[in-house]
């Protein structure tokens, strides 16, 4: 049986949030050292618990989790500890790969703090490091007790980072509800200006999609699927182009409606809505610079294995995704 995590989202002050978590004596917290220097004020009294994680991508490698241990180790933990994730993606993602090995595994919980994290990555249990270039190939699937989350940590955030953490929300919209994409067609502004009454409003629906998609398939056996909207493309741009996630994810929510229009008859309208949903938050829409054979030729090879056909998450209307397997030769 899979626990699943208790989550919380609120826009109540940090200062006062946060001290209870990071108080107890038995936790450790994991702190993205961008997150620890902005909110410094927030671990004045425990400074001596904290681990500060490298920010970006190259945190999440066995090497870095050796240190990572190396540096518990030294502050005494042991199977009755906690750890606390606070940051992004990176730091929620090394963090649950360390707490669901060390010792055989120990709690841990979650206080993400960029919107991606909050509507996506934090949620769902999965916890890994990359190896050979290959994300995420090394990891567990065990769901933190608690998932805090605070949109107030969303001020400090870059645009570029907000931005593409809303190419995830924008797709939760797509795959599980036309009045949640209608909310933000009609919040834009406000969403954009980070209005916090807004905000919780669509981190809450975020949270709940990606919750009750995840709680229905816990094992990523198969419901779970429809999560990959617009991501078979997506990470071939990702890694092609070297773009955040959120903005490779953008586009290959536009190359997956482009195959719906064949495949699951997504209309023309729907399509030019989506666009324009995506192009309002500043996501890129435009596929000109795409070079489509090289994209085919990377998302043919799943870990080295050629395959055949690939399985795609294609729309038939906002808010309704099918599974379809689509065979390499009718791709773009
Ligand atoms: P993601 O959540 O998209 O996987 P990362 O964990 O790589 O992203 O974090 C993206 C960047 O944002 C990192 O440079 C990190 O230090 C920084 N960051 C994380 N949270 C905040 C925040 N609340 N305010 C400002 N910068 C932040
Ligand atoms: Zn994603």
């Amino acid at each position: 049986m899979y626990n699943l995590s208790e989550i919380t989202v609120s826009k109540a002050p940090l200062v006062t949030e946060l001290n209870d978590l990071l108080k107890d004596k038995n936790t450790v917290a994991l702190v993205d050292e961008n997150v620890a220097k902005i909110y410094a004020g927030l671990f004045k009294d425990v400074w001596n618990k904290i681990i500060l994680i490298r920010a970006g991508e190259g945190a999440k490698s066995l090497v870095y989790t050796e240190i990572v241990i190396q540096q518990l180790l030294e502050l005494n933990i042991d199977r009755s500890s906690n750890l606390i994730a606070v940051g992004g993606g990176v730091t929620c993602d090394l963090t649950g790969f360390i707490a669901s090995t060390i010792f055989r595994g120990i709690n841990f919980s979650f206080i993400p703090t960029t919107l991606l994290a909050q509507v996506d990555a934090a949620i769902g249990g999965k916890n890994g490091v990359n190896f050979n270039g290959y994300k995420n190939v090394i990891g567990t699937l065990q769901h933190p007790d608690l998932i805090h989350i605070n949109i107030n940590f969303l001020n400090t955030l870059s645009d570029i980072e907000f931005t593409s953490g809303m190419a995830e929300v924008i797709k939760h919209a797509c795959i599980h509800s036309f009045g949640y994409f209608e909310f933000l067609k009609r919040n834009a502004a406000e969403i954009k200006e980070k209005n916090p009454e807004i905000l919780l409003e669509m981190v809450r629906q975020s949270v709940e999609i990606k919750a009750q998609i995840v709680a229905k398939d816990p094992k990523e056996i198969g419901g779970r699927k429809i999560l990959n909207y617009g991501h078979t493309y997506g990470h071939a741009i990702e890694t092609h182009l070297n773009i955040p996630h959120g903005f490779a994810v953008s586009m290959g929510i536009i190359v997956a409606n482009e195959l719906a229009e064949k495949q699951t008859a997504l209309s023309e309208k729907e399509q030019l809505e989506i666009k324009n949903l995506l192009r309002q938050f500043g996501l890129p829409t435009d596929l000109s610079s795409l070079e489509f054979n090289a994209l085919k030729n990377k998302i043919s090879k799943d870990k080295k294995r050629i395959q055949s056909k690939i399985d795609f998450i294609l729309l038939e209307e906002i808010g309704s995704p099918k599974i379809k397997a689509i065979d390499l030769c009718d791709l773009p």
